[in-house]
């Protein structure tokens, strides 16, 4: 064995500090259980690690490395699959701890339902909290099928925790006609429909306010982004996505948590779903950490 490096490869690249050392925890939670139309999004956070070495550590767009921030990847949340009421209260305890010790949390999802709890948890330690919100979907169902607690209802979820003028919605292109109702003419949530034209500005007015963030992939558009459980037509480009990290780099937001969700590896046979949703946790990352107060 002499003169050889073996490698585990079980971590994201370069987020292999200490816990005790690092500023932002990544972490895995592998819950697809009340997905809709196409599951699979369990799998996302596996496929991603391992594709993420094919990506450097530097980004050229921000000017950051992974190598100059102090990250680690703990590995998925072990979670009781098939009782959803106790997944929830899983990934609320895991993400409190990781708050409690002063990170900020940053989870890989799973379906967008898990970003209830996670939300929750950070939402306990700073109650004075804004959301931005990616995603094809406006989310807002009050009840799916009868259930309160859904992929489909998960910003309204929240929405019953943060109330009005808190929760900022884009790239949004599918909802019922009453979910819509509830943001443009209610004025309930800030939502633009199909586009990110005006992040900069709504951005610009959250300066030096606690930020939590949530990506739901599926807000890319399905020709470049076909990996989802619920595809919709007319999404954003990964360039639009570059013009929001920069924006949030430049306005030195302060993201206080993140999660990427709806990632289901399966459906995209050629990884570039996979690779595409690990740059988008590289370039949060560097925004996450540079941004750090
Ligand atoms: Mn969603
Ligand atoms: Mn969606």
């Amino acid at each position: 064995m002499k003169n050889s490096k073996f490698l585990l490869i079980s971590t994201f690249m370069s987020m292999d500090s200490l816990y005790e050392n690092s500023d932002l925890v990544i972490f895995g939670v592998g819950f697809d259980g009340t997905t809709s139309n196409r599951p699979g999004t369990r799998f996302a956070s596996t496929a991603m690690r391992s594709e993420f070495y094919g990506l450097e550590t530097y980004s050229p767009i921000l000017k950051l490395d992974l190598e100059d921030f102090n990250i680690c990847d703990i590995g998925d949340l072990e979670l009781s699959i098939g009782n959803t009421e106790m997944v929830l209260n899983e990934i609320y305890k895991g993400t409190s701890n990781i708050v409690k010790d002063n990170k900020i949390p940053f989870m890989i999802g799973g379906e967008h339902l898990v970003t209830l709890p996670a939300f929750k948890a950070v939402h306990d330690r700073y109650d004075d909290i804004y959301i931005i919100h990616f995603d094809a979907h406006t989310d807002l169902r009050d009840e799916y099928n009868n259930c309160k607690n859904s992929h489909a209802t998960v910003i309204k979820r929240i929405w019953d925790i943060v109330g009005d003028n808190r929760i900022f919605q884009f790239g949004i292109r599918s909802g019922t006609k009453e979910e819509f109702d509830f943001s443009l003419k209610q004025g309930h949530t800030y939502m633009e429909v199909g586009s990110i034209d005006t992040f900069e500005d709504v951005v610009k007015k959250l300066t030096g306010k606690n930020i939590y963030l949530t990506v739901d992939l599926d807000v890319l558009d399905p020709s470049i982004f076909p990996g989802t459980g619920t595809p919709e037509p007319g999404g954003i480009w990964y360039r639009e996505f570059e013009k929001i990290f920069g924006i949030l780099k430049d306005n030195k937001n302060n993201i206080v948590g993140c999660d990427i969700v709806e990632l289901s590896p399966d459906y995209d046979n050629t990884n570039v779903s996979t690779i595409t949703a690990c740059k988008i946790l590289r370039e949060l990352c560097l925004v996450i950490c540079n941004n750090k107060k």
